[in-house]
């Protein structure tokens, strides 16, 4: 059968207006690459090996933005890294706090272009869901993300700065002479906001090494979850270049319906699906796959469905994450009950598997899982202006 939906990474793919020569930022940048334009600008060969980690230290460990800050390196090494260098962020446009703490930011990147990054703190933790990408090219009808069409891949630079914005506001650099914080405020990441983060693999895979690198933001690998709507031929890599862990927008337990709901479904079917899956490299019980599940009222929540998915589920290391439906503004959908939700988790629990239920978080401000749409797309009459921008020609 003929896919109907957009299925492929660049159908709709806004083209990136860089800006040709200038100073090159810094942040995003792998250690190789940051070498490389270390001695470029003029860094005798022999002392970068040095300064790149200096550098290295300076950006991603104290998060410092000002190269004069850069104590340790000579003045005229430092003038010499402002002549070529910035070290820049997006820029926070809005910043919104729920009444249980969530925090929303809305960040402006090249291009005029925004997305949207999600803190959600707990005691002694907290996880920072970020975007891989403006809007997503793949149309799943229970996303208000789906909906929007503008879409471009990030920067690895980007994705890295949303971490280091959200440390910003958090206050979570350390400081010089202080002892060290023993509770990390960002203590995960989450690959769950704006797109499909394996429709922009190589910028997601450089911009998770910086964050996982021991000089600098230190995140383990095993506290970074990607979460894939299921781009198979993508999935091994997930593994063996990033380490992180894996989520799967999994949603649904027969075909007929994981085609509505997740249309890329049609081009990778549950058992092509699971057979990535099974095969995952270096799955095991202490790293299992997370299968999300939204539990969308009269369509995927029977009881039939808790037992077909336990069926699928055999000889996966695997949790279950159930989210109830967040409603937007216009959706086709209604969330099950709570009965459902809880009949449904039984099944699933009684069978072996943990099937936490995820509580919605920060829905006073649209920052639940999939309410993520930028303001830039919700006020239609800019789009056309931005797709300018762009330099695209559009109607
Ligand atoms: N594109 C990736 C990651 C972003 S979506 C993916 O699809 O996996 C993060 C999670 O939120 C996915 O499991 C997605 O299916 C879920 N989600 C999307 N819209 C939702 C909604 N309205 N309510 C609850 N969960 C939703
Ligand atoms: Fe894209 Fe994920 Fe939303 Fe599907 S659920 S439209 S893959 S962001």
């Amino acid at each position: 059968m003929t896919p109907t939906a957009p299925i492929t990474q660049d159908v709709l793919t806004l083209p990136r207006k860089l800006p040709e020569g200038g100073p090159v930022n810094i942040v995003g940048l792998t250690r190789d690459q940051l070498r490389d334009a270390l001695i470029a600008a003029g860094t005798p060969e022999k002392q970068a090996k040095m300064r790149l980690g200096q550098v290295w230290q300076w950006v991603y460990h104290w998060g410092v933005r000002d190269f004069a800050q850069m104590t340790n390196l000579a003045k005229d090494y430092r003038a010499l890294l402002a002549q070529h260098f910035v070290i820049e962020l997006p820029q926070v446009v809005t910043r919104q706090i729920s009444e249980d703490g969530t925090r929303k930011y809305l960040v402006r990147i090249a291009g005029g272009h925004e997305v949207e990054v999600v803190y959600i703190p707990e005691t002694d933790r907290g996880t920072l869901c970020i975007s891989s990408q403006v809007g997503c090219t793949l149309t799943c009808s229970f996303c208000h993300t789906g909906t929007q069409k503008l879409v471009r891949n990030l920067t690895a630079g980007e994705i890295v700065g949303q971490v280091m914005l959200a440390r910003d506001d958090l206050g979570e650099w350390p400081v010089q002479g202080a002892p060290k914080e023993e509770i990390r405020r960002i203590s995960n990441i989450v690959l769950m906001g704006m797109g499909e983060p394996l429709y922009n693999f190589e910028n997601v895979r450089d911009a998770m090494k910086v964050v996982m690198d021991n000089e600098g933001i230190a995140l383990g690998r095993r506290r970074i979850t990607l979460s894939t709507s299921g781009v198979v031929p993508e999935i091994a890599r997930t593994a063996t270049e990033i380490g992180c862990l894996l989520a799967v927008s999994f949603h649904a337990t027969t075909d007929e319906v994981r085609d509505q709901l997740v249309p890329i479904n049609k081009r990778w079917n549950i058992a092509t699906l699971l057979e990535a899956l099974k095969a995952y490299p270096g799955l095991s019980n202490s790293e299992r796959i997370t299968f999300e599940y939204v539990m969308l009222d009269g369509v995927n929540d029977t009881k039939e469905d808790a037992h077909r998915l336990v069926k699928l589920l055999e000889g996966i290391p695997a949790k279950v994450n159930l989210i109830p439906f967040n409603e937007w503004p216009g959706a086709p959908y209604k969330r099950s009950s709570g009965n459902r939700i809880h009949t449904f988790a039984d099944i699933i629990h009684n069978a072996g598997y943990a099937s936490p239920i995820r509580t919605p978080r920060g829905e006073d401000i649209m920052a639940a899982c999939g309410q993520l749409k930028s303001a830039t797309e919700r006020a239609r009459k800019s789009a056309r202006e931005i797709a300018a921008e762009a330099g695209l020609a559009r109607g």
